[in-house]
């Protein structure tokens, strides 16, 4: 069983990553509004994703003989004024993920529990491919400027992400 502080943090966790998932779907939307369907896509995987990583977690929990309890998810903003801020915002925002999960594995060490430091391993990876790929596509954004023809070809390449 998981330790009941570090059951807590699993349970806010979860809460982050589905929060994230609304946070991505609120921005695919804002895309679809702007008549960018290569973001939409883009970031429709990516909401499929942070669900992805909210069940695995929760499938965590549940393996270790803890109940998860699911929390509320606050309305996630909707405006996002350009493609480069919506960019901006994803970076900032995987930054925090990243927070969150290097402040949860310190919450596993410190209660010991070796299953659940494995476990994030793949998560720590993750954050830094989150990061990395965030950053990579606002410096394209900036570089090619984010109108006209340069504004179509990033959207055309946004629309090639498979599936994941
Ligand atoms: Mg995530």
């Amino acid at each position: 069983m998981l330790s009941e502080k570090l059951q807590r943090a699993f349970n806010e966790q979860i809460n982050h990553e589905m929060a994230s998932a609304y946070l991505y779907l609120s921005m695919a939307a804002y895309a679809h509004s702007m008549n960018l369907p290569g973001f939409a896509h883009w970031l429709e995987l990516q909401t499929k994703e942070e669900k992805g990583h909210a069940m695995k977690l929760y499938k965590f929990v549940n393996e270790r003989g803890n109940r998860v309890e699911l929390l509320p998810i606050a309305q996630p903003a909707s405006d996002f004024k350009s493609p480069a801020h919506l960019f901006e915002e994803i970076l900032n925002h995987e930054r925090k993920i990243t927070a969150l999960i290097n402040r949860l594995y310190e919450t596993a060490l410190e209660e010991k529990d070796y299953a659940a430091q494995v476990l994030l391993h793949g998560f720590i990876e993750e954050q830094v491919e989150e990061e990395a790929t965030a950053s990579e596509i606002l410096e394209t954004i900036r570089m090619a400027g984010e109108k006209g023809h340069a504004l179509i070809m990033m959207d055309r390449q946004l629309a090639r992400r498979g599936m994941h």
